[in-house]
Formats: C-alpha cells, structure tokens, sequence
C-alpha cells in the first residue's frame, strides 16, 4: 500500500470514528451546550409541554443529561426551570427551591437567572400566601428584565404579573400588561409564548367589556390552540367564549362553546374544570329560561367540585340554583337558597354576581308579596348597579390612560425603530459601497503596484541579464556567455562562407603577484587598463572577451594565421609598453598569448579553444610575454621544424 493510501484509510477511518462517536453521544445524551440550549429554550418557549408528571420527569432528566460540566450560567438554567416545573405536588418545596435558587444567582451576579427564580418564587408565593406577596415577586422580576433588555424574560415576567392583576381585579393593569409581554414576544418571534398569551388578552378584554376586541383574542387563541392540538389552551379559550358570548347575549353561540369546554374538560381528566365549564353552561341556561336543565346540569357541577374537594364555587351553585328556582316558580326554595349564595358571595366581593342575586331576591320577594323586602331588593341592585358602573368607568379610565401611555410609547419605539432601522440600513449601504469602492481602490492600486514592481523588476531584471550577459562589469570586456555566442556565429558565418578564423587565447603574467604586492583594487585597475588597450588595437566588429579573472579571448574573423598572429604579436607588445605608473608606479604587465586557427570544414568550438589553450600553455612554459601559435596551423607551413611557431620578447 502506497503512503498516500495509507494515510487516506487512516483518514477515512478517523472520520467514522468522529461520526460514531457523535451519534452515540447524541443517543446518550451526553452534556452538550447546543443540545441543552435547545432542549431549555423549548421548554421555555412552552413548544415543549409536557402534559403529565411523568412527561415532566423525562424532559428534565435530559435536560440534567444534557447540562456541560462547569458551566455556572446553564445550571442556574436548569435550576429555574426545574423549579417551574418540578414541583406541582409541593408549593412548599417549590418556593424554598426558588429562595435558594434566588440567593444563589444574586450572589453569583448572574441577574437573568436570579430574574427568573423570582418568576418561580412568585408562583409558589401565590399558592403560599397572597397574590400581593406574588406581585412583589413580579416586580422585582419585571425590573431586573427590563434592565436586561431580555423580551422573553420580560414578557414571562408581565404575563405572570398580569395574571395576578387581573385576579385582583385590576383588569386595566393586567390588559395593559399582557398587551406589553405581547410585543415583547412578538419583537423575537416567539410564537408559542404569543399563542398562549392571546388568551390572556381576550380575558383581559372581556372582563373590561370590550367584548369585540375579547372575540378577536379568543378565536385567535382558539385557533393556535386547534393547530398545535393544546387541548388545554383550547379549553380555556372555549369556556371564555362561553362567557364573552353570555355576556354578548349570544346565549346559542355560549351553550355550544360551554357544551365544548365540557367535552374537552373530560378529555383532560380534570373534574374542576368540567364543574367549571357546567357552572357556566348553568349561568346561560338561566338567561335563557331553561331552569330544569339549569338543576340538572348544578347537581353534575357540585359532584365535580366534590371530586376534587373544591368548595370555593359553593356560592356560585346557590346563586344559579336560587335564580333557577325563581324562574321556576318555587319562591320560596328560591329565598332559601339566595340567602345562602349571599354569605358566600359577600365574602367574595364580586358585585356582578351579587347584583345577579339581589335581582332575583327582588322578583322573588315580589312574587311572594313582600313589597318592602322587594323594594330593599332593588335598592341593591342599584347600589350594586352604580358601584359596578363605577367600578367600570374606573378602569376605563386608567385603561384610556394606559392605552394612551402604551399608544405613545409603541408609537416611539416604532418612531425610534424605524428610525434606526433607516439609518442602519443607510449606513450599511454606505459603508459597503464605501468598503466596495475601497476595496476595488485599493486592489486596482495593489494591482497597478504589483504590475509595476513586476515591470520594474523584468526590466531591471532583463537589463542586469543583458549587462551581465553581454558586458563584464569589472572591464567592460564581452562576458564570457557574449563571447561564446559570438564565437559560435562567427565559427558558423565562417564555414559557411569558408573564411579563415583565429582566437587568441590571453592571460595575464604572473598576475598574482600584481594582487599580492599591491592590492586587489590594483589588479582590478590593472584588467581594466589590459582590456582597453587591447580593444584599441581591435578593429570594429573585433571584441575582447573576459573568459576567466585574468583570461581573456579574442576572436578574429575573416583573416589569415599569419595576420591574428601579427595581431596578437601587436597586442603583447602594447601592453608590454603599458605604462601603469598611474597605478603604481614603475608597474608592468606582461601577456602570454595562445593562437589557433579554425580547421575547417567542421572543427568544432570546444577542439579550437583547446588548442588556443595549449598553445597559451605553452607560451607560458617559455617563460611568458609570448606568443604562441597551435601547431595544428604550423604543420600548414608556419614553421620549419613543425614545431609550434612562437614570437618571444627577448
Ligand atoms: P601565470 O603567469 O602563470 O598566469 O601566473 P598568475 O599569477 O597569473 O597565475 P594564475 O593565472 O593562476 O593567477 C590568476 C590570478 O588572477 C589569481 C587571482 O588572484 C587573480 N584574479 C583573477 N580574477 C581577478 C580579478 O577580477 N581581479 C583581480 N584583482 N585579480 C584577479
Ligand atoms: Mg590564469
Ligand atoms: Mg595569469
């Protein structure tokens, strides 16, 4: 198997084993930020609700499963979100689980959290002690989730609130604070938490007798519920619209909503909401006159309450009973039964229900001719009456002016949001046509830089590789590569127009010595001095080239043996008489000379320089400032004894 092979099953198998692991982890729900965020903001979101204890068990047993190790933020996480749900049997528990969670958070700086332990302490405190206690709770959190800018805390925080608000009666308060948690939930899309908090809304709404805005936030709540098969969430739209539509006199629309809530209450199981939903099917069932079914219906509702030991709508059965019994006839049954609601009802301060009471008391003591005790009757109902309508007015007052403050302040928030909307957007746009144009700016001048330095780099490259090439830098002689090609066309020219060729083959004489006794620097002046002479005896067309540090090759074109020797004889003797006082004075340079003529037809290059070297070897073997003709050319009659030929300074 090839290394390359090799190492791809290596890879291959690396990235099985990441996969395996991955899915087993997923199976095992082993700790995993991402999957624990998901799971929570599940649960948060209420996308996940689990329907029973056991269902609730489960999602929080993975959601421990899924909790990162140190990770001080998460576990607050899980901490809240076990409170708010790990507790439904145990409010004590809960709200000491809460506390501690609270404490803990504030102590721990971590502000969200310690928000949301308030959440869960709230809710606890409530089924504790008093809504008031709970409120606090809610107020505290509103404020720490304001400060966060955090809308989903927030928006739990005003809908709990809210819920309590409106318990206490203060409807204008808790509408006001379910219309904000509405925006706040809508501004991150949170769409389950704005289902659920329709409801709240249309509640809200009916109870302040805006009874058409009430539908609009029934139905829709209605409809969530229908699409996401909340049978709880449907319920409680159900049996709100039974009430809405009572009130709205449209007592067909209310029995069918009623009989639905009924239904859905017994498909949950849950005895006190279908007592609930029969206490309101009774309420429409007396305004529509039907009192036979009103009784029928009271006896299924008492026995639901009793299922659950709920006595809290004794009050409310009497009260329905005793308006039955008026409508029947039964008078006296009837009294019995109202003076009994009535000492419920008092304690309960629900003025609607007692005005209900007092105008059935009035007609039954009417029909009874009591005219006195009627009188004293009515006379309640119209206190009642005008309590009830100051009651109204009260609330829509501090409505109007929640609406008005709430109208201004999401008319500034939009103002503001869509100013800044505009304003990011203008200024995005401006910085990416500006980041464009700049980039494009500054590619285009790296671009023209980048050309330019290549430019400039090729020229001056092409210019040092002709210099170098063409010239030697020292001497200004031919460089070595220059006099090889010039060679190679004039060898090639000459065989090709059968003209003779001769190279002189030069180097300096004990040219060492120059450097050692006086310097480089006068060696160098010395080649210098060497070359240009020799180029003044050259003809044009003629050049010296430096092949080596002080070798030098001339080649001589178009001309006998006899005349490059003469030449090359010139040349020695020119810088024989070379005066380099200049230099230093009383310095002399000396040549030796090697010539060779090319044999033709087909010597080649490497065979000619050859034999010039030879002959400059043998100059110098005759002791220097000579020059040496190759024999090959003496053998053609240069010489006598076929020995190379050879001029020598005396
Ligand atoms: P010979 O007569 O046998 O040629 O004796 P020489 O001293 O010239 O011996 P050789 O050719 O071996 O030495 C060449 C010397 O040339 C060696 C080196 O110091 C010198 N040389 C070569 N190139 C340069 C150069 O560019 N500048 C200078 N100043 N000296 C150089
Ligand atoms: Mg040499
Ligand atoms: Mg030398």
């Amino acid at each position: 198997m090839s290394s390359r092979k090799f190492l791809i099953h290596i890879m291959l198998a690396a990235l099985l084993l990441l996969v395996l692991g991955s899915s087993v982890a997923v199976a095992a729900s082993q700790p995993s930020k991402a999957g624990f965020d998901r799971l929570a903001n599940r649960l948060a979101n209420q996308e996940l609700v689990p329907s029973n204890q056991k269902q609730t068990n489960q999602a929080l047993a993975k959601l421990r499963a899924l909790l990162p190790p140190n990770d001080p933020g998460r576990r607050f996480r899980y901490r809240y979100i076990y409170c708010d749900f790990a507790f439904s049997n145990d409010a004590k528990a809960g709200f000491a689980y809460a506390n501690r969670g609270l404490v803990e958070a504030s102590k721990a700086g971590d502000a969200s959290a310690a928000a949301n332990f308030e959440l869960c302490r709230g809710y606890y405190n409530g089924l504790l002690t008093t809504p008031r206690a709970e409120l606090a709770d809610y107020n505290a959190a509103i404020v720490i989730a304001r400060r966060l800018q955090d809308p989903r805390l927030l928006g739990d925080a005003l809908s709990a609130r809210g819920n309590i608000e409106s318990l206490l009666g203060d409807q204008s308060k808790a509408l006001n604070d379910f219309l904000d948690a509405d925006q706040q939930y809508r501004s991150i899309n949170l769409t389950t938490a704005v289902e659920v908090n329709q409801l709240n809304i249309g509640i809200s709404y009916r109870r302040m007798g805006l009874y058409d805005k009430a539908a609009q936030y029934l139905l829709q709540a209605r409809k969530s519920a229908l699409r996401r098969a909340n049978i709880d969430t449907e319920f409680a739209a159900a049996i709100q619209l039974g009430y809405l539509y009572s009130a709205q006199k449209r007592f067909a629309e209310a029995i069918t909503a009623h009989r639905r809530a009924v239904v859905l209450a017994k498909k949950l199981g849950d005895r006190e909401s279908m007592g609930d939903a029969r206490l309101g099917l009774a309420d429409v069932l007396n305004e529509r006159g039907d009192y036979a079914l009103v009784l029928k219906t009271l006896v299924l509702a008492k026995a639901d309450f009793i299922a659950v030991g709920d006595h809290s709508e004794d009050g409310m059965i009497y009260l329905y009973s005793g308006l039955a019994y008026t409508g029947l006839g039964q008078y006296r049954r009837a009294s019995r039964v109202l003076d009994l609601a009535e000492r419920y009802l008092q304690h309960g301060h629900n003025l609607r229900y007692l005005q209900m009471l007092y105008t059935a008391r009035a007609a039954t003591y009417k029909a009874m001719h009591q005219p006195l005790l009627a009188l004293a009757a009515y006379q309640q109902v119209l206190s009642a009456q005008q309590s009830l309508l100051q009651m109204a007015q009260a609330q829509f007052t501090t409505w109007m002016h929640y609406q008005q403050v709430a109208q201004k302040r999401k008319a500034e928030a939009l103002l503001l949001r869509t100013t800044a909307a505009n304003n990011r957007q203008r200024l995005a746009s401006l910085e990416r046509t500006r980041k464009w144009q700049g980039l494009s700016l500054l590619f285009g001048a790296l671009l023209v830089l980048g050309l330019l330095s290549l430019m400039v780099r090729q020229i001056s490259k092409t210019r040092q590789l002709r210099g170098i090439a063409h010239t030697d830098t020292l001497t200004g002689a031919a460089s070595r590569w220059q006099t090889d090609r010039l060679l190679i066309k004039e060898i090639q020219q000459a065989r090709a127009k059968s003209y003779e060729l001769a190279v002189l083959s030069i180097d300096l004489d004990h040219f060492k010595q120059v450097n050692d006794q006086h310097g480089h620097a006068v060696g160098d002046e010395v080649l210098r001095r060497v070359v240009k002479s020799c180029q003044s005896v050259l003809r044009k067309g003629e050049k010296i080239g430096r092949v080596g540090g002080e070798e030098f090759l001339i080649v001589l074109s178009d001309i006998p043996l006899e005349a490059a020797t003469r030449v090359a004889e010139r040349l020695r003797t020119d810088i024989e008489g070379l005066t380099l006082d200049e230099v230093v004075p009383g310095l002399r340079i000396t040549i030796s000379i090697g010539v060779a003529a090319l044999r033709l037809p087909d010597e080649d290059v490497q065979s000619l320089l050859q034999r010039a070297d030879a002959a400059l070897y043998q100059a110098k073997n005759l002791g220097r400032n000579t020059v040496q003709v190759d024999a090959g050319k003496a053998a053609d009659g240069l010489t006598d004894d076929g020995r190379p030929a050879g001029s020598q300074a005396s």
